[in-house]
Order: C-alpha cells, then sequence, then structure tokens
C-alpha cells in the first residue's frame, strides 16, 4: 500500500526502499527473539537502504517525502506552451552534425534516458571509434541520475565495451566542458538543465547538471521540444551555441555514423 503511489521511474527509490523495510522488519524480529546477530544485520540493512534511498532523492533534487508521497512536474513527454519559450530552436541536419563531429577536437557525449530506451549504445560506439581513429579526444560524461536507475547509463556503456577510462562522472567532466569543441547531448533532457543553476523559480534549481553550455557546440538529439522526466522546459535548447537534431535518437545517430565512414 505504501508503495502504490510513486510513479514508475521512481522505482529505484522504492526498492532501496523496500530492502531499507526488510532491514527494520529482521530488526524488530531479532527484539522479539532476543537476537542481537538479527538486531545488528537488521539494523544495518535498514540503515543502509534508508541512506541510499535519501542520496537518490537528494540527486533528484527532491525531498524524499515527495518522492514517496509520488508524482510531481507535468507528465513526461509534455509539451510546453509556446509562450514559455525564450526564443527559437535552431535545428541541424545529420550532415551537418558528421561535419562538426569531423572537425572537432575535443568531444563530450552526454547519454540521457534516451540511450536506454533506443537502445543506441552500440552505434554510439561505432561514432566513438570512428572519432578516436581521427584522433578526436572524445569522452562521456555521466549525470549520477541520468536515465531511470543509479548507474543506468554505465551498464549501457560496459554493454557495449566503451573503455571505462573515457566516461567520466559529472565532477570530473564539469571544469572540462569549456574546454569542449562540441558536447553530443543523446536524449538526455533535465540532466544537462542550466535553469537548475540559474533560474531560482526552477522546480529542479540546485540540482547538480552536467554544464553542457559552456562548450563551444552542442547538439542535442530529441524528437520534439517535450520536457523530460521533471516536466521542466528546458533552457539549453534556446542558447545561440545549441543545434537540435530533431528525431528517434537511434535513427539519427545511424545516419550520422553512415555519413562519418
Ligand atoms: P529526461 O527524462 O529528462 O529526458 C529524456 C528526453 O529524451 C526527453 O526530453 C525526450 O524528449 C527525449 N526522448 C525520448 N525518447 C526519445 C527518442 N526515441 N529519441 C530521441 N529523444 C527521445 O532524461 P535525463 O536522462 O536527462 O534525466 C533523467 C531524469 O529521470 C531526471 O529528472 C532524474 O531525476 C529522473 N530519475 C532518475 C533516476 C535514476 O536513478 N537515474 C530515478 C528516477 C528518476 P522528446 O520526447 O522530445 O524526444
Amino acid at each position: 500500500l505504501v508503495v502504490i503511489p510513486i510513479g514508475g521511474a521512481d522505482m529505484p527509490v522504492v526498492v532501496s526502499m523496500l530492502n531499507s523495510y526488510s532491514g527494520w522488519a529482521a530488526c524488530g524480529i531479532g527484539f522479539t527473539l532476543s537476537n542481537n546477530l538479527l538486531i545488528i544485520t537488521g539494523a544495518l540493512v535498514g540503515a543502509s537502504g534508508a541512506i541510499l534511498s535519501y542520496i537518490m532523492s537528494k540527486g533528484m533534487n527532491r525531498p524524499f517525502i515527495n518522492v514517496i508521497a509520488g508524482g510531481w512536474g507535468v507528465e513526461e513527454g509534455t509539451v510546453l506552451d509556446s509562450t514559455e519559450f525564450q526564443g527559437e530552436a535552431i535545428p541541424i541536419q545529420a550532415e551537418e552534425v558528421a561535419e562538426q563531429l569531423r572537425n572537432a577536437r575535443t568531444v563530450v557525449i552526454v547519454p540521457g534516458y534516451v540511450m536506454a530506451v533506443a537502445q543506441a549504445q552500440h552505434i554510439v560506439r561505432e561514432i566513438v571509434a570512428f572519432l578516436k581513429e581521427k584522433e578526436v579526444d572524445v569522452r562521456f560524461a555521466i549525470h549520477p541520475v541520468a536515465g531511470r536507475l543509479p548507474g543506468h547509463m554505465n551498464v549501457l556503456l560496459a554493454e557495449a565495451n566503451v573503455p571505462y577510462d573515457i566516461v567520466l562522472e559529472m565532477d570530473e567532466i564539469n571544469p572540462e566542458l569549456p574546454n569542449t569543441d562540441l558536447a553530443l547531448v543523446i536524449g538526455a533532457n533535465d540532466i544537462v538543465n542550466p535553469g537548475a543553476e540559474e533560474n531560482p523559480g526552477s522546480p529542479i534549481y540546485g540540482m547538480p547538471v552536467l554544464e553542457v553550455w559552456k562548450a563551444g557546440m552542442v547538439i542535442a538529439l530529441k524528437r520534439s521540444m517535450a520536457t523530460g522526466y521533471s516536466g521542466v522546459e528546458n533552457p539549453l535548447y534556446f542558447r545561440d551555441n545549441t543545434r537540435m537534431l530533431f528525431g528517434d535518437a537511434k535513427t539519427s545517430l545511424t545516419k550520422v555514423a553512415g555519413l562519418l565512414h
């Protein structure tokens, strides 16, 4: 009954919460049976589950209570009223993306939820292999809550055999972004939202984000101007140095990869 109000995408928090409950239950049984070992192990499981749930909620910049009470913002995929937009998003074609990739000396790839949905990790690896062959400095930037599970992106990249040494955490890559020629944002939205740093009125204000807008150019792959999980508009798409490659991420990347070879 406690988990019924929790939305599907918050499932990882539910799992770690249930883990925590099982620990506290074992701890309680330890008291009734006067079994010290059960009390101690139960308390350890209970506390670690609670700490993990707290860390995950913090990564999403949401109060723990808000997660377990269910839902926030608007439904995923909501297209915002055009009056809320702060300019015009500039579209780009696959041919130009391939050209930009060829000319860049440093590229940072930011994978988001879509890499999982579209299973695009293999085609991304192909693009990376091509860039490495051309001696482009290419790295991945991983946000702690990218996708829908902790470590979601790392698992996908490992599955595609992407070398670990080019997969960097947010704190490692953020200082490098101002020196990056091109940031390729693959179906990520909330985790690259500048509003989280610049707009105190934003519901995600305070959430640590990947500062891709500091790169020379940002290419964002998306199907539309719809919002991400949090339902918050993303001003990144209206920045002068951002270009939008519209369409299904896997189809777009396959086209770009074809043009690179
Ligand atoms: P988001 O959910 O913010 O954005 C994903 C974007 O992908 C959408 O804006 C959508 O736009 C686009 N998209 C969807 N399908 C496709 C497609 N086939 N091709 C191209 N684009 C597509 O993802 P992020 O990874 O940036 O952020 C993760 C969010 O999930 C955060 O808000 C985080 O708090 C939350 N979360 C994370 C958890 C975790 O542990 N990792 C757990 C629970 C929640 P469009 O529809 O226009 O294509």
